[in-house]
């Protein structure tokens, strides 16, 4: 396959890069690049600042305010963002229910909530997972009963991501009890303000908070919030869960984490020596970006067939075992590369501008906070044992 791209491209790529250069406030690039905390204004301020341009809604057809770029664009847009250690784009809107309202919404929809996303004014989360509906997603139990022109909804909803923070949440209901699993379902847009919904938070290993358990009790929702056919809502889960999961692996962004790691060994060390003249050490970051580099053609092989017009297919979850795989080896190799510096756990110091006096190199506050909490990308989005599931069923024919 050629790989190359065309002089148009190339300018592309050099237009993108100029405006990262520009555009990116430098504290935000920091805050990335050492793994500091994030909050929720640094998130919105970058996508106004995307968002203004015209580039936030960077994948959307432009008959929906999005750029129109082809695949080999957006790869371009991604693989630019990662190096410039811009912060990742929430995707709820972007990537999962904004696709799933252009595809199967009606006009009304379209118009009332697509500017919201790529204006970045709406903040959405994703109301999926249940207890016990996780893996077995379509044996989630939360019920929305039709009331005259509202569904009355009942349940609760668990690991979900910035909840305390969103302003709309796209959920799995279930509207026929009596169907079977995946038929009795659908797809309601659930405004977080109304009465009856309360977010408690789940504290992760790292001590953050990102995810939370939402619990609706009697909420109104009207029926002109449905997406779609009733009972249907399964077709519009799985869409979305194809568009989830081809931006879990993150090729990019671990690129950059890669390149982190190499400064980090040229500079740090140990025993006398600087850790990149360690050549057991060094012998493991070269595999780990072997396998990088595999999975890079992977995802082009990807975006050819896009190019060419092709949906993704099972390699939306190959890449999303190997990406997540290859971000867990990554946060391993930089804690292995902190040694003892990487066990004190203070927490202000992931904190940006904290000027108390580190313990070890300042770099290495983070490392192994982000290392416990990248065990999750092995899980979220579907864990990665589900996704070899789904290959071995649909590649072997197992
Ligand atoms: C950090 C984080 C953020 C998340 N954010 C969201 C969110 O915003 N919204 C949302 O809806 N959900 C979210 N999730 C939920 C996520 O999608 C589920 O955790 C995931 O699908 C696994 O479901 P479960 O936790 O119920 O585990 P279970 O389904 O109970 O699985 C437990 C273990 O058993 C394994 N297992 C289960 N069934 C099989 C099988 N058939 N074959 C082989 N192994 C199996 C699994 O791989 C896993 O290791 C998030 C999860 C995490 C960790």
């Amino acid at each position: 396959m050629n790989l190359d791209f065309t002089d148009g491209l190339r300018d592309f790529q050099l237009e993108v890069r100029a405006f990262m250069h520009e555009r990116l406030p430098s504290d935000l690039s920091t805050k990335v690049e050492r793994c500091l905390k994030l909050d929720k204004d640094d998130y919105l301020r970058w996508q106004d600042i995307l968002a203004e341009k015209g580039w936030l809604a960077y994948s959307w057809p432009e008959e929906y305010g999005g750029t129109g770029w082809t695949p080999a664009q957006c790869y371009i847009f991604q693989e630019e963002m990662g190096r410039a250690n811009a912060p990742r784009l929430i995707a709820f809107g972007l990537k999962m229910v904004g696709p799933v309202i252009y595809t199967f919404g009606n006009e009304t929809q379209k118009a009332t909530y697509l500017p919201g996303i790529r204006n970045n004014r709406v903040w959405w989360c994703q109301g999926y997972s249940e207890p016990g509906a996780g893996s077995d997603l379509a044996g989630l139990q939360t019920r929305a009963v039709r009331d005259g022109e509202h569904y009355i909804v009942n349940g609760t909803k668990t690991w979900t991501t910035m909840a305390q923070w969103a302003d709309m949440m796209f959920c799995l209901v279930r509207t026929d009890p009596d169907a079977k699993k995946q038929q009795g379902i659908s797809f309601l847009l659930i405004d977080m303000k109304q009465p009856g919904i309360e977010v408690q938070p789940i504290v992760t290993i790292d001590g953050g908070r990102e995810i939370n358990t939402v619990y609706l009790g009697d909420v109104k929702v009207p029926v002109e919030n449905r997406i779609g056919e009733e009972n249907a809502g399964w077709t519009y889960a799985k869409f979305l869960l194809g568009h989830e999961r081809s931006g879990i692996a993150r090729i990019a962004a671990s690129k950059a984490r890669l390149a982190y790691l190499k400064d980090i060994a040229r500079v740090h060390r140990v025993g006398g020596a600087v850790l990149a003249e360690d050549e057991e050490f060094m012998r493991a970051v070269a595999r780990t970006e072997i396998e990088l580099m595999a999975l890079e053609y992977l995802e082009l092989r990807a975006l050819m067939s896009a190019e060419g017009g092709g949906a993704p297919g099972t390699e939306a979850n190959m890449l999303k075992i190997r990406g997540t795989d290859i971000q867990q080896e990554i946060s391993a190799l930089l804690m292995r590369a902190m040694g003892y510096y990487a066990v004190p756990y203070v927490a202000e110091a992931l904190e940006y501008g904290n000027n108390e006096e580190s313990v070890g190199p300042e770099y290495a506050a983070a490392l192994a906070p982000t290392y416990f909490n990248m065990r999750k990308a092995s899980i979220y989005g579907g864990s990665n044992e589900i996704q070899r599931n789904i290959i071995a069923k649909m590649v072997l024919g197992l």
